[in-house]
């Protein structure tokens, strides 16, 4: 008898990247394939420590050592210099057939596609973020050929011309944070380069969004990749799939959720509470957080805010919150380390969420149907600002400011006068996300192409 298919799946070692992958492992298994999940030592540790969730048995861990490191700017370095050969190192170690397939992140083809070209193996990238910016960053080069980037402060307000399909709709601001540096030889800017060319090395493409939110951009994609899987959200085809043991929402999670906020949310009004993330990675100064917390006090709705133990910059983290505002964000807010974001979407009190615009924390809020505020710092972040607000208008975008009276005529647009007309898009998109994951819908179509195209390995 055939050994079942087996797929390595390697994702770029950050919360937003393990969650999205670690969810397609674990709907892989369910179909009857075996994964192996491939971690870094220090993501491994946080997820055993932070995640209840038991696996399915076909789902197997390994890591790779030495590749961590505390910020996110190191990390990119760590993985061009440590990852390929401790890649190459693993695959041959681990003996038996070799894998069917792997599928790694979008952001480690350079080393993935190597390893697999070497050896044989098929290898499919997941680019764990929309169509438009997996489109974006696929126009990097273009975008320098005709002198869009790099651009200075006063030429921000530009508009982008040379990404077809997104003409009319970006302005230089809107462009994926790496496009402001203004070193085009900047060895992080080259990562993505690079990556992104490497990516299109590919026999397919996989991406976290869903076939009716992006339908011309995943066309236009078709160009470069003969097979794309749009199988987004993949948190909602994992409960769809399997009603049997529902996988609790911490099952991704790399730092413990406080579910105490919950309880808080219970005692709210229906679509009162404003909920406040900044996911896991941006910081911010402390006169930043001052005027968030301004903002929100004085939009006037209860609050639940993320503060993230290094939320702060740690220069900044001075207690110096004046009293009269410690008192109102008492009475008014909820401060915990971190949620349990999903269900905290999905509750019925919460009626919008002020996000950094990761684009887990967007498809989530789309499939929960709560209209956004959007501060995008960086990666992809101003790319989903901008179609939030004026693609799909489900949001809208206070790029590049944070004062007190923006942030508080945010919260009063969004919750009250600009909130009819938001909803409306916002339902009508939340439903087609929902639809998706139904059997027969888009994304649950796509999942079962993938699992087929693996078992046949035929592209
Ligand atoms: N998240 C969470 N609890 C929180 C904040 C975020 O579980 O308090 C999860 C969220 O549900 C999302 C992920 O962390 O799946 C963050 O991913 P995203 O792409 O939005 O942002 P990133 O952290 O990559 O900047």
């Amino acid at each position: 008898m055939d050994a079942p298919p087996h797929v390595l799946i390697l994702p770029f070692p950050a919360q937003g990247h393990v969650k999205p992958m670690l969810t397609l492992a674990e709907l892989l298994c369910h179909a009857g394939l075996h994964v192996t999940f491939i971690n870094t030592d220090h993501n491994h540790h946080n997820l055993r420590r932070s995640s209840s969730a038991p696996r399915p048995h076909r789902l197997r861990f390994a890591s790779i050592p030495g590749v961590h490191r505390p910020n996110i700017t190191d990390l990119f370095f760590s993985v061009m210099d440590n990852f390929k050969p401790k890649f190459r190192d693993l695959v041959v170690s681990m003996g038996g057939p070799p894998p069917t397939c792997i599928i790694a992140d979008g952001i480690m083809a350079v080393g993935a596609v190597e390893v697999g070209e070497e050896r044989g193996i098929p290898v499919i990238c997941f680019r764990t973020q929309s169509a438009c910016s997996a489109w974006t960053y696929l126009h990097l080069t273009k975008l320098i050929e005709d002198g869009e980037i790099p651009f200075s402060g006063e030429t921000m307000d530009l508009p982008i011309t040379s990404i077809p399909g997104l003409e009319n709709l970006f302005r230089r601001r809107d462009l994926p944070s790496i496009c402001r540096i203004g070193d085009l030889q900047n060895p992080i800017f080259q990562f993505f380069v690079t990556q992104t060319s490497a990516m299109t090395r590919a026999s397919a493409l996989i991406l976290h969004t869903f076939q009716n939110l992006e339908a011309p951009i995943i066309a236009k994609l078709g160009a470069i990749f003969p097979t794309i899987y749009p199988i987004g959200p993949l948190h909602a085809l994992l409960k769809a799939q399997i009603t049997d043991h529902p996988a609790p929402s911490d099952s991704g999670s790399l730092i413990p959720q406080d579910r105490s906020c919950l309880t808080w949310l219970d005692s709210q009004p229906s679509r009162s509470v404003v909920y406040v993330s900044f996911g896991s990675l941006v910081k911010l100064t402390r006169g930043q957080f001052l005027e968030f917390l301004y903002g929100l006090v004085n939009g006037g709705k209860p609050f639940l805010w993320v503060v993230r133990s290094d939320l702060v910059l740690e220069e900044d983290r001075v207690d110096e919150t004046p009293e009269e505002l410690m008192v109102a964000t008492r009475e008014r807010g909820c401060l915990v380390d971190w949620a349990p974001q999903e269900e905290v979407l999905a509750h019925w009190a919460v009626g919008g969420f002020l996000t950094h615009s990761g684009w887990n924390s967007t498809v989530e809020s789309i499939l929960a149907g709560v209209p956004m505020i959007c501060w995008p710092q960086i990666a992809d972040q101003q790319v989903n600002s901008r179609c939030a607000s004026e693609l799909w208008r489900i949001g809208v975008d206070m790029k590049d400011t944070c004062d007190r009276s923006t942030v508080e005529k945010m919260v009063r647009d969004l919750m009250e006068d600009k909130r009819e007309e938001i909803m409306k898009s916002t339902a009508e998109i939340s439903r087609m996300a929902r639809d998706s994951v139904e059997k027969g819908g888009s994304s649950h179509s796509a999942l079962e192409k993938l699992i087929e195209d693996i078992k046949s390995m035929k592209f």
